[in-house]
């Protein structure tokens, strides 16, 4: 960031508690500590399964939770719901926070809201191909998890079941 998204001012570089930082003359301070917020979704269903989905185009075959971007505007119970209906056809509520994950090194955060399916069916879409229902007793292919977040969330929800 070049300029100053409170003034308008042209940030100058400097150092705040060890970190390089971009300041400005009204107070404002570019931490550069940016992330993109993405909502994931533990939804259940009446068996108390929880769903995967299966992506298709360049990750085809690797499986992870339903979730994605918060769009500006968006709460993020609003972003997993719509991202849950647009990935896997299925509407979710009774959304509860669970856990948050960070992924520095790609700028990433995982906000993760167990929910219930409270109905819908698979729908076609340009993301993913299929979806799945697990259990800690009944666990997708491991090797074809999607990466290191889809990985740290399902350990720790077959952890807490144990
Ligand atoms: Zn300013």
């Amino acid at each position: 960031m070049d300029y100053c998204p409170s003034c308008g001012k042209k940030l100058y570089p400097d150092l705040m508690d060890g970190h390089h930082v971009k300041s400005c003359e009204c107070g404002y301070i570019d931490w550069d500590n940016w992330v993109n917020i993405s909502a994931v979704s533990v939804a259940y269903n009446h068996l108390g399964e929880f769903m995967m989905v299966h992506l298709k185009g360049k990750n085809q075959g690797k499986i992870t939770f339903p979730g994605g971007f918060r769009n500006l505007g968006e709460t993020l119970e609003q972003a997993a719901i719509r991202e849950c209906y647009e990935e896997s056809g299925h509407h979710i509520s009774h959304l509860e926070l669970y856990k948050v994950y960070t992924k520095d090194d790609i700028r990433l955060v995982w906000v993760v809201f167990k929910a219930k399916i409270i109905g819908g069916e698979f729908l076609e879409n340009s993301e993913t191909e299929s979806i799945s229902y697990h259990t800690p007793e009944k666990l997708p292919e491991l090797k074809r998890l999607r990466g290191s977040l889809t990985e740290q969330l399902l350990m720790d929800l077959i952890k807490e079941s144990i």
